[in-house]
């Protein structure tokens, strides 16, 4: 049976999930808020147990980013380095909770480390989906000067993913940062050229360009309110989609 008969309502059989660092803090200022990773890991085993074939990004920007580093006189490469190994730490943690929750789980890591977690190898990953695995993909791109944004559109890519869902701290895609600007406008949908042509914020040009060449949709969304990872599912939690040209 596939997941669509066992639950038509689901609007995405095979998504990623795009969480960031900053999620992961919760109400803190560095690293990782058990009860924020407690409430990420409910939701995802909860869809996992609908039938979601979830794959996961982590970023790192709780622990450590490399411009930062580079902001402080470090080395940026190194730094970048740095900031992708906060991301297997973030991989780690959440892998873990889902396991806790009894949801298979499986953290790939772009950069090797095998007594650690699964070196990154595409048909693996896709044959753990498959078996009703989340599949949680750290290292970011394993190359510095990306972000974990494109790590989570190339994987997406690679994955065959349905839609990419990029969890952040306001309920969609806006003409203007709405914490800053009163002026600014929110959209219910927008293209990917105009959020490039615009230089809308959102998401790194280089992500929204992989997802427009491989027409995977990109919901944008508030991870502020519990429960809107799921309800994303019902079309119950605003978003704006990113699609089209
Ligand atoms: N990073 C990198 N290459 C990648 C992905 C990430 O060098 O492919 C580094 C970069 O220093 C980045 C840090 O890892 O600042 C953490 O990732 P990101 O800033 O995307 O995390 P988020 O903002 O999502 O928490």
């Amino acid at each position: 049976m596939s997941i669509t008969d066992q639950n038509p309502a689901l609007r995405f059989k095979r998504p990623l999930l795009k969480l960031s660092g900053e999620a992961l803090m919760g109400g803190a200022s560095y690293g990782i808020d058990p009860s924020a990773l407690q409430r990420f890991a409910g939701e995802i085993a909860e869809l996992g147990r609908s039938g979601v074939q979830m794959s996961v990004v982590v970023g790192g920007g709780n622990i450590f980013r490399g411009l930062a580093g580079a902001a402080k006189g470090m080395d940026r490469v190194t730094g970048d380095y740095m900031g992708m190994l906060a991301t297997v730490m973030n991989a780690l943690a959440l892998g873990q909770a889902l396991r806790a929750l009894g949801q298979h789980s499986r953290v790939y890591s772009a950069i090797p480390m095998p007594t650690v977690c699964a070196p990154y190898q595409r048909d693996a990953a896709m044959a753990d989906l498959d078996a009703g695995a989340c599949v949680i993909f750290a290292g970011g791109t394993g190359n510095p000067f990306f972000t974990t944004d494109t790590t989570a559109a190339l994987r997406a890519a690679e994955m065959g993913c349905d839609a990419i869902l990029k969890a952040t701290s306001v309920d969609g895609v806006y003409s203007a940062n709405p914490k800053t600007d009163l002026s600014a406008v929110r959209y219910d949908t927008i293209t990917y050229t105009e959020v490039l042509a615009q230089h809308l914020q959102i998401m790194d040009a280089a992500a929204i360009a992989i997802a427009r060449d491989n027409r995977i949709p990109v919901l944008v969304f508030s991870l502020l309110k519990p429960g809107n990872i799921v309800k994303l599912f019902t079309g119950e939690t605003p978003a704006t989609v990113i699609s089209g040209g």
